[in-house]
């Protein structure tokens, strides 16, 4: 049965009462248990937009905390992309010191309650964790992520905004509100210069408020740490889309923008390209999760654009926009949700926790199945999907076994809408619209080890670099490009 977080608050309560104030040695540590994340009944939260996930207490936190080792070669830290000091954090956490934990945490992470929440940690920083590995199960690790957020959740309104410099009279454009934006934005801020940021839609946050879902990742904890780059002073122009509203080449040479920082991420979803995909009923991914979660379509009594209503769903592809997808599916009301995806399981590239969280919400796993045709009515609307059946092969490139289709096992699927959720191409307008900017075969920004884009004063990171990747590594390439510009800026 699964715990309720009563239960795990006694239990934490207990196993505290037992730790405080004892020496631990490496040997007591590892038997301290690893500490649950409490949630909301899988039955009550596929019926609401609150967060599944609850967060620890604080005796939750301090237990967590204190199965750190701190054993000497850190290996945690070379596992995270923006070299958080984890060791420091969680021995300060541990002993209860939680404003200075998420103030060594802040050193090199603006958004700890962001990635707390959303970040990969289990292939990051929990993956080499000496823990893990000493206990032979990588499940086992410290759960980093999870005191992370405790200390962001509890401390974050306590902190002061990080202090700015003396203006130095160098002004910034920064295109994109996303995380490698806020990171980038962030740090030539706290140097001293101006920073503009231009925004298309009308809220600044990019995927973390259109894409990722309110009962993963609640809008008010973006709408902090953006009302944090307001306090020191950033300006956000939002409903202004560079290359249309401005063009890009006109910030530097009519604007007066000494460097500009491209952070406009990969938007433009991928197609199946098969039959039917232009039906009524038939959505990207990302429009579903932006009506959804932008436009609040959730909400009847706000929401100013309705939603389809569905009553089965199909939702092509087997990522943490897939789950995104099928979860909110369920939540707007649809009565079955299936996933469909042409591998198994073990292959599938979501998160294991949003696949566990998935099934306990009752959303169906169609594995080893992929869509081949989508069938409408005479209203031209969704009525089914045609599956045919796979197996495995041998290894492809990507090192996953590779699907191989059974010949003569077409099936159909019942349903009334079809999400697609199989990735996403960079935006092609900054591209068409700036010749001068190198591009490679996918439509990514080619980029130098600074960042550096191929056109003077410009330079670029996150998604619009990497291809769709992670809150992290875009953070992460944000402040790499955010060095540069003010080496760039202090020399000229
Ligand atoms: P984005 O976050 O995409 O932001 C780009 C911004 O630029 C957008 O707001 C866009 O409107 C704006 N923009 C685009 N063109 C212009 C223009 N011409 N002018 C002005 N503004 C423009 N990663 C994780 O680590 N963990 C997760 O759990 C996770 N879940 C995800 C779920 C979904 C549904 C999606 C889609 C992605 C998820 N990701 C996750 C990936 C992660 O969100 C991205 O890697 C990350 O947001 C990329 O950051 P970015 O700053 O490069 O771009």
């Amino acid at each position: 049965m699964t715990p309720t977080p009563a239960s795990l608050q006694e239990e934490a309560v207990r196993i505290w009462a037992g730790l405080d104030g004892k020496p631990l040695s490496p040997k007591d540590r590892m038997t301290i248990p690893l500490q649950e994340m409490p949630a909301q009944d899988p039955v009550v939260r596929a019926g609401n937009m609150l967060e599944v996930s609850l967060g620890y207490s604080a005796e939750q936190a301090r237990i967590e905390a204190s199965r750190c080792l701190q054993c000497k070669t850190s290996p945690c830290v070379s596992g995270c992309p923006v070299s958080i000091d984890i060791p420091r954090f969680l021995s300060l956490a541990a002993q209860g010191h939680f404003t200075d934990a998420l103030g060594v945490i802040r050193e090199a992470s603006l958004l700890p309650a962001i990635c707390g929440r959303v970040c990969p940690q289990e292939s990051q920083c929990q993956a080499p964790c000496t823990l893990g590995k000493s206990l032979k199960n990588p499940l086992m690790a410290v759960a980093i992520g999870r005191v992370e957020r405790y200390v962001a959740d509890a401390c974050s309104d306590t902190l002061p905004p990080p202090t700015v410099k003396a203006e130095t009279g160098k002004k910034v454009g920064v295109i994109g509100s996303g995380p490698a934006s806020i990171a980038a934005a962030a740090d030539l801020r706290q140097q001293g210069h101006s920073v503009t940021m231009f925004e298309a839609f009308h809220k600044p946050g990019g995927v973390l408020v259109y894409g990722i879902p309110e009962f993963r990742l609640p809008k008010g904890i973006v709408d902090r740490e953006v009302n944090t780059l307001r306090m020191m002073g950033v300006e956000i122009q939002t409903n202004f889309l560079v290359g249309r509203t401005r063009k890009l080449k006109d910030l530097i040479e009519k604007d007066g923008f000494d460097a500009v920082f491209v952070g406009t991420g990969a938007g433009l979803p991928k197609f199946m390209k098969i039959d039917g995909e232009n039906l009524v009923g038939v959505f990207s991914a990302n429009e579903y999760l932006t009506r959804c979660n932008l436009m609040k379509a959730y909400d009847d009594s706000r929401a100013a654009t309705p939603i389809y209503r569905s009553q089965r769903v199909a939702v092509l592809g087997g990522g943490n926009v897939a789950m995104d997808a099928a979860r909110s599916a369920l939540r707007l009301g649809a009565e079955e949700v299936s996933i469909v995806y042409r591998r198994s399981l073990e292959e599938m590239p979501a998160r294991q926790e949003e696949v566990h969280h998935a099934q306990e919400e009752g959303v169906r796993f169609l594995t080893l199945k992929n869509a081949q045709k989508i069938l409408g009515d005479d209203q031209g609307r969704v009525k089914a999907v045609e599956t045919l059946t796979y197996v495995l092969g041998d290894k492809d490139a990507s090192g996953r076994r590779s699907p191989v289709p059974v010949v003569g096992s077409e099936a159909l699927l019942e349903v009334d809408t079809v999400i697609v959720a199989i990735g996403n191409d960079s935006n092609p307008l900054l591209r068409q619209t700036t010749p001068e900017l190198e591009v490679n075969r996918h439509g990514n920004f080619v980029v130098n080890e600074d960042g550096q884009t191929s056109m003077p004063r410009v330079w670029a990171g996150g998604d619009i670099v990497l291809g769709a990747a992670t809150v992290i590594l875009a953070m992460g390439q944000g402040r790499k490009a955010a060095a540069a510009i003010h080496r760039f800026l202090t020399a000229s």
